[in-house]
């Protein structure tokens, strides 16, 4: 017998035969995550259903010397939780107990596997909700938004993920629970838990996450202003947050994206629009809209050509479909695409969207822009077809010039979807070698033998120089549903 045999029947011993897949077809269904151009099927599937199954799993793999990747809802978009062909996949799937909501405490307990929308249905009851809001959130896990340390519309105001996030239980890579921060609001010793958001399953499995609610606000106020050009909206989201305003929300699309958007789902964005603003501000009925009035002024002033202000939900709901569903909408006028990710100080949105837009018109490929235009957040999303030689070849370097765009102006790789397998040959281009050594001996202090995750997120010779060949586009009209 393999030792992966050995291990499959290990577990089955100690989980029950259900909670553990090795037909090939089954392994099959976990072999990427949302970045479909890399699979790999995994050697085994584990299913825990609570923390103790998840740590005699990941103890097992420890005693066999086997690697393991932790998997909540598989949308991350840098190969986070692609899984390892020799390796253990453990799918958090069947973790997805609320333990607890305690509006008294303004904080939730959750299974690692539990949606990010679901935490915020439980906590409505009680007038609160779960800040951060990745697009994915309808979908995505709670344990995966820890690991990637996700953001979202909201994050502007609100902060990401690590904001949120009060305590872990983990699964440290020997297999042993661990408590890291708590319920109190601070604690002695080394940030263990700030390490531990964003480390992206490379130390540990997360099983249960303590996080913080936030009140519902009294009043929102949503807005979609229409613009010429990408330069007049990143001007007026300038002009935004130097008046001292704080929107909840700025996401600004392009002529691209809007046509993608509309084609998919009839969000009905002025048409000829250069580029579209989506303003939200929350809080106290009388600030916002006071602020609401200043921030109109400000959209007119940067030359907004139309201004529509949501008048109930629905309109909200509308002017965010076309948003939320845009990267699937991108479907509908290209075969393939590469979402790629990084962020820029917000002053150089205009300047940098211009020279994101010359590089593609070098290479003879098209790129749609929706981004978190308030953090400077972009995702550029590079369209090609497959089907046309050297194609995917020239939307890649388009891809990776856009990184060098980002690093050049003081950005980052990564804006918020992690390192993961996609991005790891990017890190030397912003880290030293030093500072990739200090990063790996805090992986090592975790994770001495390098069980948990391995491949991801740190360049390796295997990583290094590796170009995708194909990015399908999903099914838009599924995908748009969803998100
Ligand atoms: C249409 C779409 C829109 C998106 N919009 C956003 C957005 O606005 N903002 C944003 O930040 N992201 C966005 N994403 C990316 C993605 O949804 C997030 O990265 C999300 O946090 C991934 O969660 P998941 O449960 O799917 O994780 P997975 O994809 O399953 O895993 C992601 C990473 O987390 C690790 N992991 C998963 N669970 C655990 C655990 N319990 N313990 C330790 N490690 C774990 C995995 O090993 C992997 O490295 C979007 C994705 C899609 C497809």
């Amino acid at each position: 017998m393999t030792s992966l045999e050995e291990l499959a029947a290990t577990l089955r011993v100690a989980l029950g035969p259900d909670r553990v897949l090795s037909d090939r077809q089954e392994l099959r269904t976990y072999e990427c995550d949302g970045l479909a151009h890399y699979k790999v099927t995994p050697g085994l599937v584990v299913l825990p259903r609570d923390a103790t199954e998840c740590a005699v799993t990941v103890r097992a793999c420890a005693a066999a010397g086997v690697p393991f990747v932790a998997r909540g809802s598989g949308t991350g978009l840098s190969g986070g939780a692609l899984p390892h062909a020799d390796g253990v996949l453990v799918v958090t799937s069947k973790m997805r107990e609320i333990v607890e909501i305690a509006p008294e405490d303004e904080r939730a307990v959750v299974a690692p596997g539990v949606i990010n929308l679901d935490v915020s249905k439980a906590a409505a009851a009680h007038g609160y909700y779960y800040a951060p809001d990745p697009s994915s959130q309808q979908i995505c896990s709670i344990g995966g938004n820890v690991a990637e340390n996700s953001g979202g519309a909201h994050c502007l105001k609100y902060g990401f993920t690590t904001h949120h996030v009060l305590g872990a239980q983990i699964v440290t890579p020997d297999g042993t629970l661990v408590e890291l921060g708590g319920r109190a609001p601070d604690t002695p010793g080394y940030d263990l838990l700030g390490a531990f958001v964003g480390s992206e399953g490379t130390l540990g499995v997360a099983t249960r996450v303590t996080v913080r609610l936030t009140r519902l606000p009294e009043s929102v106020r949503t807005l979609l202003a229409a613009f010429a050009t990408t330069d007049e909206a990143g001007a007026a989201t300038s002009a935004i947050i130097a008046a001292g305003v704080v929107p909840a929300a700025i996401e600004m699309m392009d002529a691209l994206a809007i046509e993608a958007a509309e084609a998919a789902v009839a969000c009905g964005y002025p048409p000829g629009a250069g580029a579209v603003l989506i303003v939200e501000l929350d809080g106290p009925a009388a600030e916002v809209e006071a602020q609401f009035a200043q921030v109109t002024a400000l959209c007119e002033a940067a030359g907004a050509t139309e201004l529509r202000i949501a008048a109930d939900t629905d309109e909200r709901t509308l002017i965010w479909k076309g948003r939320k569903s845009a990267f699937a909408a991108v479907g509908r006028i290209s075969p393939d695409y590469i979402v790629q990710d990084g962020v820029i100080p917000r002053t150089a949105l205009p300047e940098v969207l211009r020279r994101i837009t010359d590089v593609a018109h070098a290479r003879g490929v098209r790129v749609a822009n929706v981004f978190h235009a308030g953090d400077g957040n972009l995702h550029p999303l590079v369209l090609f077809d497959d089907a046309v030689e050297g194609e995917a070849e020239r939307a890649e370097e388009v891809s990776g010039a856009i990184i060098d765009l980002c690093i050049e102006y003081g950005g980052s790789i990564t804006g918020e979807h992690g390192v993961g397998a996609d991005k790891a040959k990017y890190m030397p281009r912003m880290f030293t070698a030093d500072d990739l050594e200090t990063m790996h001996l805090l992986r090592c202090a975790f994770d001495p033998a390098g069980l948990s995750n391995p491949g991801k997120v740190f360049p390796t010779p295997r990583l290094c120089g590796e170009v995708p060949r194909r990015h399908r586009a999903t099914d838009p009209g599924a995908a748009a549903e969803i998100f």
